[in-house]
């Protein structure tokens, strides 16, 4: 069974020339579904078989300044969206606009990538995690049509840090989300390199990566996704 796997360059690269080498350099593999996901100003202009958008407004066009809308990613050939990552909610993002994104986005057929996990911490227990996830989820996927949303949980504290959770924690999360949700695929996010990516991978119910850093170094990316 094919993995979905999602680079998040993030605010990266810093020019045109160096996001369409970066694209240029990662294989073309056929073992996994690979989405990269650049900054949306490169969208048009990087040429990769699959792409992603980092986030998008909820509303198709008029008076939203520095707005992207579903129907422009559409028209670029955009298929996948990021939403809700733990960097947007951080600037305060809400779990209520997180929601309109998602059932705009769905509206022209592409598919959502929602991350989850905000709010907790390494030391948090499983049942306080699920704590969480419930309240972003259930206001999220309110209303929602979820035959094709992917939800990816990126517990923050793995984020950037270089410190992944537990494969055990990460099926866990994964089983609860789809049992809960009738969510069909869950990711995981937060820290994955070329070293502990397979590890992911061979969880039943982990359904794919969303990899930030290691996305950046395509010699890492390359390996991630060859698994
Ligand atoms: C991310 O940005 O979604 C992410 C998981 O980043 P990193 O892989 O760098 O932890």
């Amino acid at each position: 069974m094919k993995k979905i796997i999602a680079a998040n360059w993030k605010l990266n690269p810093t020019t045109l020339k160096d996001a369409q080498k970066l694209a240029a350099s990662i294989t073309r593999t056929k073992k996994n579904t690979v989405v990269l996901c650049p900054p949306n100003i490169y969208l048009s202009q990087v040429s990769y078989p699959l792409l992603g958008a980092q986030d998008c407004f909820w509303q198709d066009k008029g008076a939203f300044t520095g707005q992207t809308s579903p129907l422009q990613l559409k028209d670029l050939g955009v298929k996948y969206c990021i939403v809700g990552h733990s960097e947007r909610r951080a600037v305060g993002e809400t779990d209520g606009q997180i929601n309109f994104k998602l059932r705009a986005l769905l509206e022209h057929k592409i598919i959502p990538i929602l991350c989850v996990g905000y709010g907790t911490s390494v030391d948090q227990d499983d049942l306080e995690v699920v704590d969480v996830l419930r309240g972003q989820l259930d206001v999220d996927l309110k209303d929602v049509n979820l035959a094709s949303v992917i939800v990816a949980y990126e517990p923050v504290w793995a984020i950037g840090t270089g410190h992944n959770a537990t494969l055990e924690h990460a099926e866990k999360i994964s089983i609860f989300i789809k049992a809960k949700y009738g969510v069909k695929k869950v990711l995981y996010g937060g820290s994955v390199n070329g070293v502990n990516a397979g590890g992911f991978l061979s969880q039943q119910h982990v359904d794919g990566l969303l990899v930030g850093g290691a996305s950046l170094v395509a010699a890492q990316f390359n390996e991630i996704i060859n698994i």
